[in-house]
């Protein structure tokens, strides 16, 4: 299981800043859902035991690196690359001579068989900037351009510069190129982050023109940015006074403040924040802290910009199957307009030196008042680990170790920690190698007042058991396995493995060290693999927890208490610095601010001349492929089940699906079942313990997991529910693989009282978490509760309903467990059947049918039918306007209403309209002018339901105004063909995401589940392709039953809510969730 949870949380300091947020990673449905990856467009209910569930959903925004995908940051490293076995494939070479010409000097060249590419480094002879090229096979081509950008105070310089560079430039002065990239570009990834210490620019492309397009943008407002001689950036993306009339409050408005707020609304964003004790640059926020930001003067930020955004102060990573002569011809056009400068040293990274004694910080948090607050305690421990970097092959060692202790449930110090029963969930747990000197943390949350000190005590005796005792060897076997496995997967997800590698590397090369060596880990791996065999893993792993743990003195305690005061204090606090500020002007003084606000607003709403956006290099309709891209499907039977077979090249891996119906399942058991598929995995057999189970799948598998998944299907009002299995093995052990799950499926008992009592308060930690963090995605499962039954199921299974749910049941366990335990005998048996099931396999073709055996006999074993009979799903919740109060400095705002009920046919030019009106009315006035962090809708083409949603948004009945005036806005349009058809390739751009293999197959399979043909794909296609002005025009009716009909649901704090509650005679039904 590659269970991502334990160090998801560690990494908020290490984190970066994202420019926009990365919607491709939310849970919610895409507009263009049908066509694309399908997987996007379901409601996949955020439970443990699901693989998919991205380190991005769960970190929300401040994600980073592909790294966090894995075991942990030092495992993850390896996690991202193929162990290569054939001989140097040969790639175009640029000549020392061809690059002395353009400027460069070849400093070194390698053939990296990790991950089967030529890598060359370059400097830059007149500024001293460093290049890596790496040449391979890989289509899905990435830039990078890193600055180093350490800051000295927490007014977010970094992160605000980090949003505004992209904001216009010399060779494309209008108001935003990024989002012009955004509307009309094929890339595959494109964004902007911010880490405590750098600053990186990086975009992808499987298109080579549109690649070079990206490139020459990024470059150009990297270097020669608007933003450093026109204030009202630096107002719009930092901070401002606002003041609408004279008569009214001062409030603060800016993009990155209102971000930030969002960050420090959420307890474990503070407590990582704290965490960095440190006199050195870390011991400030790069992201800014919202008391700090206003205090940046738009001198320093141009300053820091001079200082830092230099070739010298730069290194530069080109990858894929491109021209390595065309990247540096690209570069030399840039680099060569500046002359040296000592950037590079005045931006070094000093070290922080260990802290002789440890020490202990209590701080408060800001809560609601509801709630057991006794219980609410947070208590971590943090290590800095080591004053000088530590080699690869003792780093990979650590990581190692940090997958042993915290990887798994079935890891002891992750196991033993939560059945204390001491604490609700683990924080900010894991090893941290991203930043110059790396980290170890564990800790607890939801700990009462008595249980803080035992919690400490508890993580503190558990190392030094681990220390004495040293891993089973079935664990250190699985671990290895885990690691290797995710070696040859080289599984990226929708992050391109470029980038991944590119993350990797400059996690070194930005403190100036080898660039190649976090490439290579195949020795150090195989040299950690022999000490083991030959030492014993007690002598490795020992000597580490004791050296950079147990006797490390540089031990930084934080408990974390909450107070409910905390948030209206906060609030108190921002109003009387303003008042003052205020009473400090003149009449004359306020009469200009409101005219300087009203001045920003103009320009804001203002687009840009066509001239201007005609600078954006785009793509012509030509460049498109005019067929979507097939996935190779065959569908046959085995047994009496259907089985769909797509022949892939996958590197020898069986990918497989399950599919089990849910369509005898009683009602009332539907909470109950992330719950069930979470037992399934932690529970155990008769025969083996969770934890032996556990390292089984380790040790035989690349991991399983079960999980619900529930839509709504176009023209049937029967919503399709399933319960999905996936897994994945080498091909020679797929029969490991299904005899696996077929003993998690039929032989796991649903015994183990105190295990189930930990899995239901984790689940209210991770929900309450949801609530604060995703707030729009709690938005939007409730409107789809009101408006689909699928949209209820879901919301039984993941939203609000679900955490009232679960803090009912906290009781019930104790009262009535064999209630419970029969409960989800009860949901195995309506589910467990032949019939109603669907395989899904993903392999090349000898191993479809080298593994069709041990498939038949998983397939013979299960059930002929469910019991119990068909059951009607027909919930909804009633439709209201509803306010969910939680203690935020930000509100999330949303409404939705289902445009097919007023008749309107899926037409493909819906997604190009919908992605337009996020990227153009929404983004304009929700976030430029409104200061909200995003602001986005999203159309579910299988429901029909269209719904606009903010994140961090620091208004509320405002943004709903701007909603309801979106069909207005589509009527008044007036595009030309340029701006149309660059709409049109954003959105096909969209449809053809890039997918590694094992997507593709699963794309396939939700499909087939949901009735999307390969000839509707097509006709949609097309339909996008052909998209008039028109189209919009006629749009704006269907779009009006959301202004008109609509539900809106806000996640906010309470004093908003009271205001429009106010404002607009209650509007909303007030509900507490926290
Ligand atoms: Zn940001």
């Amino acid at each position: 299981m590659l269970r991502t949870a334990s160090c998801s949380a560690s990494l908020t300091t290490a984190s970066p800043f994202f420019r926009h947020f990365p919607l491709s990673y939310s849970s919610l449905s895409s507009s263009t859902g049908a066509l694309r990856a399908p997987g996007r467009n379901l409601r996949r209910v955020a439970s443990p035991a699901s693989p998919g569930r991205r380190v991005f959903l769960r970190r929300g925004v401040r994600v980073p690196s592909a790294a966090g995908r894995g075991v942990n940051r030092q495992l993850s490293r390896l996690y991202v690359r193929a162990v290569a076995t054939q001989p140097a494939p040969s790639y175009p070479d640029v000549g020392q001579d061809e690059a002395e010409k353009l400027g460069f000097e070849k400093v070194s060249e390698e053939f990296i068989s990790e991950c089967k590419s030529k890598a060359t480094l370059f400097k830059h002879k007149k500024t001293g900037c460093e290049v890596m090229s790496v040449s391979n096979e890989d289509e899905n081509k990435v830039f990078g351009i890193v600055l180093r950008t350490p800051p000295k105070d927490s007014t977010g310089i970094p992160h605000i510069l980090e949003h505004s560079v992209l904001c216009g430039s010399r060779k494309y002065p209008l108001k935003e190129p990024f989002v012009e990239l955004l509307k009309g570009s094929l890339h595959t990834f494109l964004n902007a982050f911010t880490y405590p210490d750098r600053t990186c620019y990086p975009v992808a492309s499987t298109n080579t023109k549109d690649f070079y397009n990206l490139v020459d943008v990024y470059l150009d407002a990297v270097f020669f940015p608007k933003c450093v001689d026109d204030v009202h950036t630096f107002q719009q993306e930092g901070w401002h006074y606002e003041l609408n009339d004279p008569s009214e409050d001062i409030s603060y408005k800016g993009v990155v403040f209102n971000e930030m707020k969002g960050v420090y609304s959420q307890p474990d964003n503070i407590l990582g924040r704290i965490a960095q004790q440190a006199n050195n640059t870390y011991g400030v926020d790069s992201g800014g802290d919202p008391k700090d930001i206003p205090n940046l003067t738009f001198e320093e930020f141009k300053d820091f910009h001079r200082k830092y955004y230099h070739p010298s102060n730069a290194r530069i990573w080109f990858y894929g199957d491109d021209d390595p002569l065309q990247r540096l011809r690209i570069l030399s056009e840039y680099l060569d307009m500046f002359e040296a400068s000592p950037s590079r040293d005045t931006s070094k990274i000093e070290p922080q030196k260990l802290f002789s004694e440890p020490i202990r910080i209590v701080e408060k948090y800001p809560v609601g008042r509801d709630g057991d607050l006794k219980k609410k305690n947070m208590l971590c421990v943090n290590w800095l680990l080591s004053e000088k970097p530590l080699d690869l092959e003792t780093q990979l060692a650590l990581g190692f170790l940090d997958h042993l202790m915290l990887g798994t449930p079935a890891s002891p110090l992750r196991k033993i920690l939560l059945e204390s029963g001491l604490g609700e969930a683990l924080v900010s747990s894991g090893m941290s190698d991203e930043l110059l000197q790396p980290q170890f943390s564990v800790g607890m949350k939801g700990v009462s007042e008595d249980n803080v000190q035992k919690v400490e005590e508890l993580i503190m005796s558990t190392l030094k058991k681990l220390a004495e005792e040293g891993f089973e060897s079935d664990a250190v076997e699985a671990s290895m396995n885990t690691i290797e496995f995710s070696l040859r997967e080289n599984n990226t997800g929708s992050f391109p493995r470029g980038l991944s590698l590119m993350l990797q590397s400059i996690a070194k090369w930005i403190y100036d060290m080898d660039p190649f060596e976090p490439l290579k880990y195949t020795e150090p791996l195989k040299a950690l693999k022999a000490r083991i065999a030959e030492e014993g893993s007690k002598a490795v792993f020992s000597p580490l927890i004791e050296q950079f743990i147990l006797n490390n003195s540089h031990r930084v305690t934080i408990e974390m208490q909450p107070d409910p005061e905390k948030a209206s204090q906060e609030e108190a606090e921002e109003k009387s610095i303003l008042e003052k500020v205020k009473a400090g002007m003149t009449e004359e003084d306020l009469a200009e601010l409101a005219r300087a606000t009203e001045e920003l607003r103009l320009k804001q709403e203002t687009p840009d001349p066509p001239e201007a956006l005609r600078c954006v290099p785009s793509l012509n309709l030509s460049d498109i492929p005019k067929e979507p891209t097939y996935v190779p499907t065959e569908v046959g039977d085995i047994n009496g089940v259907k089985v769909l077979r797509h022949d892939l090249f996958t590197n020898d891996i069986v990918y497989a699906e399950v599919v089990f119906d849910m369509g005898s399942l009683k009602h009332e058991l539907l909470p109950l079942v992330p719950l069930f598929c979470q037992s399934l995995m932690e529970m155990g057999t008769k025969d083996l313990s969770f934890v032996q189970l556990n390292q089984l799948i380790g040790r035989k598998t690349g991991g399983i997991s079960v999980y619900p998944l529930t839509s709504s299907v176009r023209g049937k009002d029967e919503p399709c529910s399933k319960i999905i299995v996936r897994g994945k093995s080498m091909a020679g052990r797929a029969d490991d693989l299904f005899n696996l799950m077929n003993c998690l499926l039929q032989e796991v008992q649903f015994t183990d009282q105190q295990r189930f009592k930990q899995f239901v308060s984790q689940s209210i930690a991770r929900m309450e978490n949801r609530v604060r963090g995703s707030g729009h995605g709690v938005a939007a499962a409730r409107m789809d509760a009101m408006l689909n039954v699928a949209g209820w199921m879901s919301e039984q299974m993941g939203g609000l309903s679900y955490l009232e749910f679960l803090r009912t049941l906290e009781k019930k366990v104790g009262e009535d467990w064999e209630g419970i335990s029969s409960s989800l005998e009860e949901i195995r048996r309506s589910l467990l059947a032949k019939n109603g099931c669907i395989v899904n396999m993903t392999a090349d073709g000898k191993s479809l049918t080298n593994i069709e055996k041990s498939l038949e006999k998983f397939l013979d074993l299960l059930p002929e039918s469910p019991s119990g009979g068909l059951v009607t799903w027909d919930g909804r919740l009633p439709l209201r306007n509803e306010a969910i109060v939680i203690p935020t400095q930000v509100n999330y705002v949303g409404k939705a209403g289902n445009i097919y009920s007023t008749g309107y046919e899926l037409d493909g030019s819906a997604y190009v309209i919908s992605k337009h009106i996020s990227n153009t009315w929404l983004w304009d006035r929700v976030r430029v002018s409104g200061g909200a962090y995003g602001g986005f809708c999203d159309f579910d083409s299988h429901s029909g339901v269209f719904s606009f949603l903010s994140y961090r948004d620091p208004n509320l009945l405002k943004t709903l105004d701007i909603y309801d005036g979106t069909g207005d806005f589509l009527r008044g349009l007036d595009v030309d063909q340029e701006t149309l058809t660059k709409a049109v390739i954003g959105t096909i751009g969209d449809v053809d995401s890039y997918q590694l293999p094992d997507a593709k197959g699963y794309s396939s399979l939700m499909r087939h589940l949901l009735g999307v043909t390969d000839e509707e794909r097509l006709r949609k296609r097309e339909e996008i392709l052909t998209t008039s002005l028109k189209d919009f025009k006629d749009f704006a009716k269907a779009i009006d039953v959301v202004r008109d009909n609509g539900v809106a649901v806000a996640v906010a704090s309470a004093e908003d809510i009271d205001a429009a509650n106010n404002a607009r005679s209650n509007f909303f039904e007030v509900k507490k969730a926290l």
